[in-house]
């Protein structure tokens, strides 16, 4: 996402919401005392943002259900092999060669995560947030079909994987041989739950919550790229390798 759209989104995103200084400068990448602060939780290491001149971490909280912008505008909702299972199910889908027509398209992307070491790029079948979603739609924000008149989802708890992780990106890195599971903020400017605190203390439930949750999705996406549902390289610029 360009820095450009990043602002755009965070001034939208200001009409409602106050966002801290800091967590507006962080987005925009105003920051150049920003350090990774890795945490290791169950078997997830995340990597939260530290800014050493304020001594501040950024972190996070949802707002929900006062907030439900990232269903007002999403920008892309990448489906692995369970999603398309459960999810044709919750639709009403006898057949998911069916759902798989009617109800996603194919979607290619690149991610850098916050510190700017790792790319990912990613080709995968991805849910319709509107009917008539095309190509042209891929990682545009628009508001999703499946998000009800009070700001619940309509396919809640089939919802896509990545809807359960948001603000959350993970990735699956090998260190000496052993699978290991990151993840850190996407500073999309979309989700207004970022705050600073002196103290990382507070978020630690979260981490405890979403280290299953991305754990397990992590273990899906694997499961999908395996058998062919998605493909998914990542370059690790520290090690200036795939
Ligand atoms: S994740 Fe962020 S954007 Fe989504 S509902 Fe929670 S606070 Fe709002
Ligand atoms: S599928 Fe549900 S949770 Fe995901 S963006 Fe749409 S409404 Fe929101």
């Amino acid at each position: 996402m360009s820095e450009n759209a990043v602002e755009k989104s965070l001034n939208l995103l200001s009409n409602k919401w106050k966002i801290e200084p800091e967590v507006y400068e962080l987005h925009l990448g105003k920051r150049n005392d920003v350090i990774d602060t890795p945490i290791s939780v169950n078997k997830v290491m995340f990597h939260i943002p530290m800014l050493t001149s304020d001594k501040l971490y950024i972190l996070w909280k949802c707002l929900w259900p006062d907030c439900h912008n990232c269903c007002d505008r999403q920008g892309r909702l990448p489906l692995t092999k369970d999603d398309i299972r459960n999810i044709a199910k919750k639709m009403g889908y006898d057949s998911k060669a069916e759902f798989v027509k009617r109800e996603t398209i194919i979607s290619s992307w690149q991610e850098q995560e916050i510190f700017g070491n790792v790319i990912t790029n990613l080709t995968t079948l991805s849910l319709k947030r509107k009917d008539q979603e095309t190509q042209v739609d891929d990682g545009v924000p628009i508001p999703c079909k499946h998000l009800d008149v009070n700001g619940s989802c309509k396919l809640h708890p089939q919802k896509p994987g990545v809807c359960w992780l948001y603000p959350f990106a993970s990735w699956l890195e090998s260190h000496q041989g052993v699978p290991v599971v990151h993840a850190t903020f996407q500073l999309t400017g979309d989700c207004p739950g970022f705050y600073a605190s002196k103290s990382i203390d507070d978020m630690m439930p979260i981490l405890e919550e979403y280290s299953s949750r991305i754990f397990e999705y992590n273990m899906a996406v694997s499961r999908t790229t395996r058998e062919g549902y998605a493909s998914i390289s990542i370059m690790d610029l520290q090690k200036n390798k795939f």
